[in-house]
């Protein structure tokens, strides 16, 4: 395809560019090896959904001992944030997603194929794209955005498909005489694809998610370089993907239209096309019942900083953004409920293919599990770390009372019934607030009359002692609940309940809520260990003074 025109054009438009396009080296890994990216723009903070992209990415390059990198595509200068670039770094770092080239959160970058923002590789594109002109595969075009507007418009009116292709596309068969004229009035360009596409033509196409697929034949003559001399998503793609050899592009399903274009850019490059998985939008229910995509303005827990403001384990959010991804994470953590969750392997056929719908019970359920797993000490140093930021009264009781917490998160820790009543850290405060001040407030529970809530607390206080084993205290306050005429379990009240006043646990109901002001507590027994003889006998008191 090469002639001598295309040859003079693409110097007229390039002069400066000598050389032959550099090839990168081969990165010589084990057959099977993933090579991934995550490749974000830097236009606002880190949104839940890069992290989920950018999990899956690192989890095909990490589980098949390849390589994760993080590009950085800040091609439109426009849209940029100032702190974008640093926000999208530790946030991944803070979700432990594993880095092994790219940029850093301080800016620098390591590895063999940078650089990896691509601000600072225009001259690389504008070389190949150099070549893609020389060899008659692309072409300037000097259209202004007015005669644009004005083609499109024209294309409306006559209900006919809008986009610069076949005889719409004016500047496909410029001459270079033509194009010098141009550039010497110091008139902008744009390249753009000489699309050898055909209109109606299908391509058959393999997605790693959804599957076989047959796609629309690109047929436009899409702009690679802008006239500020930038490259489009397109071209970036392509060069990048290429030269820094990613084999699986994990990228949104809203890219999935532009596969056909981007095959096309591969195969005129004389490129090996990478494999392609499109990952469908995390998506929730809204107010009036229907799906939508979580909205970067609508919804605060489309931002990371969510999750770490609320306080929830980081453990939890990756699992259960591996639960969205494949819903059979669930199995294997019942089968493997000590396994680190690194240890799960993502498949990308399974992925859910169609909208993860996110949810946020099934996203507190998965992180009191992860809460219930982690032992006293990790729990009350995260608490710590997180009130440290987030709740300084919370920081200043934990840091002066470091032991009594331990032994407050230790209560139900053990065992085969472990608590589950902790989802985030923000939590903490309300389920430890009767241990933070003696201020609790009793109220006797409805079922119960006065008479013999009286007589609860007043026995309590003399049969409760602190060196009796939990057994021990359990009969003693079984004994008490008969001898007032309470069942001593549930299942015998259920048996005959008109023969009681009521079970155990209304008898136990009571104290609770001396103790706590809490109808809903973890053990008892376990609770008054740490309250301490003093506390408990006292508060017992001021109930029984309230009553
Ligand atoms: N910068 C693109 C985006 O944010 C990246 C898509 C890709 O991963 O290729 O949508």
């Amino acid at each position: 395809m090469v002639d001598a025109k295309s040859t003079k054009i693409a110097d007229l438009l390039f002069p400066d560019i000598e050389s032959v396009p550099d090839e990168t080296p081969d990165r010589n890994l084990p057959k099977g090896a993933a090579v991934t990216r995550y490749a974000p723009s830097p236009t606002g903070f880190l949104h839940i959904g890069g992290v989920y992209t950018a999990l899956i990415s690192e989890r095909m390059a990490h589980q098949s001992d390849g390589v994760f990198y993080l590009r950085i595509e800040d091609t439109d200068k426009q849209r940029e944030i100032a702190d974008g670039v640093r926000l999208i770094a530790s946030g991944l770092g803070k979700f432990g997603i594993r880095v092994d080239e790219g940029v850093h959160p301080d800016m620098t970058e390591t590895g063999a194929y940078g650089p990896y923002i691509q601000s600072e590789r225009l001259p690389i594109y504008h070389t190949f794209i150099k070549k893609l002109v020389a060899d008659g595969n692309a072409y300037p075009c000097f259209c202004t955005s007015e005669e644009l507007d004005q083609t499109r418009e024209t294309q409306e009116l006559q209900k006919i498909k809008t986009g610069y292709y076949g005889r719409w596309a004016k500047h496909r068969v410029i001459t270079s005489e033509e194009v010098e004229e141009r550039l010497g009035r110091g008139e902008q360009f744009a390249v753009r694809l000489k699309s050898r596409g055909v209109e109606g033509q299908k391509i058959k196409f393999t997605d790693l998610i959804k599957g076989d697929l047959n796609l629309s034949a690109n047929e436009n003559d899409a702009i690679l370089l802008k006239s500020d001399g930038y490259p489009t998503y397109h071209w970036a793609h392509c060069v990048d993907d290429h030269l820094m050899r990613t084999t699986q592009v994990i990228r949104g399903d809203e890219w999935l239209p532009s596969v056909p274009l981007h095959t096309e850019l591969f195969t005129l490059m004389g490129w090996e096309l990478p494999q392609y998985a499109h990952l469908a939008p995390i998506v929730k229910i809204d107010e009036a019942g229907s799906k939508r995509k979580l909205s970067k303005r609508k919804d605060p827990e489309a931002n990371v900083e969510y999750y770490f403001e609320q306080g929830y384990p980081i453990a939890a959010v990756t699992e259960y953004l591996l639960n969205l991804i494949n819903s059979d994470f669930e199995d294997w953590r019942r089968e493997h409920p000590d396994t680190p969750h690194t240890e799960f392997i993502v498949r990308l056929e399974k992925a859910n293919a169609s909208g993860a719908l996110f949810d946020f019970v099934k996203l507190a359920d998965v992180s009191k599990a992860v809460v219930s797993r982690m032992s006293a000490t990790e729990v009350c140093a995260a608490v710590i770390e997180w009130a440290n930021q987030y709740d300084a009264e919370l920081a200043a009781w934990l840091a002066s009372n470091r032991d009594e917490a331990i032994k407050i998160f230790a209560i139900e820790r053990t065992g085969e019934k472990r608590r589950k009543d902790i989802a985030k850290w923000s939590d903490v405060r309300e389920h430890i607030a009767y241990f933070m001040t003696d201020e609790v407030v009793f109220v006797r529970p409805e079922k119960i009359d006065t008479t013999t809530a009286t007589e609860i607390l007043t026995k309590t206080i003399v049969l409760i002692d602190f060196s009796d084993s939990a057994e021990e205290w359990l009969a003693k306050f079984r004994a008490l609940a008969t001898e007032l005429g309470f069942a001593p379990d549930t299942k015998t009240f259920k048996a005959a309940p008109e023969t009681f006043k009521g079970h155990l646990g209304d008898v136990a109901s009571v104290l609770r809520l001396a103790l706590t002001g809490r109808t809903n507590t973890p053990d008892l027994f376990e609770l008054m260990q740490v309250l301490g003889e003093q506390r408990v006998k006292e508060r017992l008191e001021r109930a029984l003074n309230n009553l």
